[in-house]
């Protein structure tokens, strides 16, 4: 297998230029140019020989290359065309590489998986398109695929906000919803020189570690998803308030006082300082009012 030839800034633009390519800014195209910070990912990861990697979007297989020569077989989903050439060059000399040309939100990951990892847990590693990092993660943990862990480059400040707790103002729905599937841990910050173009914001690599269980057992998942993304759509009012506010919940004024009080959650707390055990106690005890006053 070949030695990894690209992330640096000249062979980059080399490849570039052959193939007159100009970066489209609605793929949040931002290409990996420093080695240092492939290993890195790559170490993050801890990618081995008998891993199956997903990657979200190859660009010119920079980041694919490192990820090829470490793992048992690499399959990249890359949505622009105008790259499909440029990788099967940079590429020609792996042949553990699968290239698949699609949009990674219509892909049905959970049946990839299944063809081609026997069901096994699979690891994601991407320097992730930004305009759609947070419906890709979310998606892959919705749709319950199986995966050991998700490293990927991401905005610093998205990745402030996956491990944020309650009482920092980063807390939010991301944070709950993150954390509820998985164990983030911020691997490195990356600074803008390291990419090409340069992108507006500051980079980090977060590694998502796949929980085998949620840390909270709660009778309804969509409840519960209800109640944190409605307390954190108005976060400065009190939670009671985000609640009544709540159409889409249905819930009156008396059965939230009731469950709030079952929870033990005083009646002026704001949502952003429950933590995901607290959500998940208010929505059983939601749920249960909700029974008893059919
Ligand atoms: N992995 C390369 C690197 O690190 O240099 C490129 C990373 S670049 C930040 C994001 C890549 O995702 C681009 O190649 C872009 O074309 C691709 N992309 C954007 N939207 C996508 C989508 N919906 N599905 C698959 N790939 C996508």
């Amino acid at each position: 297998m070949p030695t990894p030839d690209l992330g640096n800034p000249k062979r980059t633009i080399e490849i570039l230029q052959k193939y007159r390519f100009s970066f489209q800014k609605r793929y949040g195209q931002n290409f990996l140019i420093d080695p240092h910070v492939l290993e890195k990912i790559v170490a993050a990861a801890e990618v081995g020989k008998e891993d199956l990697v997903l990657e979200i979007g190859p660009g010119i297989g920079t980041l694919t290359q490192y990820l090829a020569a470490a793992a048992r077989k690499v399959i990249a989903v890359e949505i622009d065309d105008r790259l499909l050439p440029v990788l099967e060059e940079t590429l020609a000399g792996y042949d553990n590489v699968e290239v698949l040309h699609a949009d990674i939100l219509k892909v049905d990951v959970r049946q990839l998986a299944e063809e081609k990892n026997g069901g096994r847990p699979l690891k994601v590693v991407a320097n992730l398109p930004y305009y759609i990092t947070t419906p890709i993660i979310m998606s892959l943990f919705e749709s319950h695929v199986p995966l050991e862990s998700m490293t990927v480059m991401v905005q610093k400040e998205v990745a402030d906000r996956m491990k944020a707790g309650p009482g920092s103002k980063d807390y939010g729905a991301l944070s709950l919803a993150v954390q509820y599937y998985a164990e983030p841990y911020l691997a490195a910050n990356v600074p803008l020189n390291c990419f090409m173009p340069r992108p507006a914001v500051g980079s980090a690599v977060i590694r998502l570690s796949g929980r085998p269980k949620p840390p909270v057992q709660v009778r309804e998942e969509a409840l519960l998803f209800g109640l944190i993304r409605a307390a954190f759509n108005q976060r400065r009012k009190t939670l009671m308030n985000a609640l009544r506010n709540a159409q889409e919940l249905g819930y009156t004024k008396e059965e939230i006082e009731k469950a709030m009080k079952a929870a033990g959650l005083p009646e002026r707390v704001r949502g952003e300082e429950l933590s995901l055990a607290q959500f998940a106690m208010l929505a059983d005890a939601l749920g249960e009012e909700r029974e008893n006053n059919e």
